[in-house]
């Protein structure tokens, strides 16, 4: 089967978790050698990046700008006081596509594969699908 599910644990209300040994892990098991690996995350306050892996500040700096970008504004009609998360997936995205060529993840040196937590936290769940 070329599908695998990984559990995500956020701990705060937005947070960048490096996903990217549990994504090479889960695509490991699924035995495909080639082919497109599809990330996709099935929340709506929640998405998933690419991003560098090397300094965690860049994760921090991103989180902050998409907080200046998207304030919790209280004008927001959405009752569940949540627009800003909904927003910041939009934004982000809820799916990636990786090429998977000879059993390898085609990620550049400094790439990382980031949950990104946008109303946490919670329990999550991002699917890896090898197409
Ligand atoms: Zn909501």
């Amino acid at each position: 089967m070329l599908h695998r599910t990984i559990r995500v644990e956020t701990r705060t209300r937005e947070q960048l978790v490096d996903v990217t040994r549990r994504v090479a892990e889960a695509v490991r098991e699924t035995g495909a050698r080639d082919g497109v690996v599809i990330l996709f995350v099935p929340h709506t306050t929640a998405a998933v990046t690419i991003n560098e892996n090397a300094d965690p500040d860049v994760q921090a700096d991103i989180l902050a700008w998409l907080r200046k970008l998207v304030p919790a504004d209280p004008s927001f009609r959405h009752a569940e006081g949540n627009s800003d998360g909904h927003i910041k997936s939009t934004i982000v995205g809820v799916s990636l596509q990786v090429p998977l060529v000879e059993g390898r993840l085609l990620l550049g040196q400094w790439q990382g594969v980031y949950f990104c937590e946008f109303d946490g936290p919670r329990v999550r769940r991002l699917e890896v699908v090898v197409s």
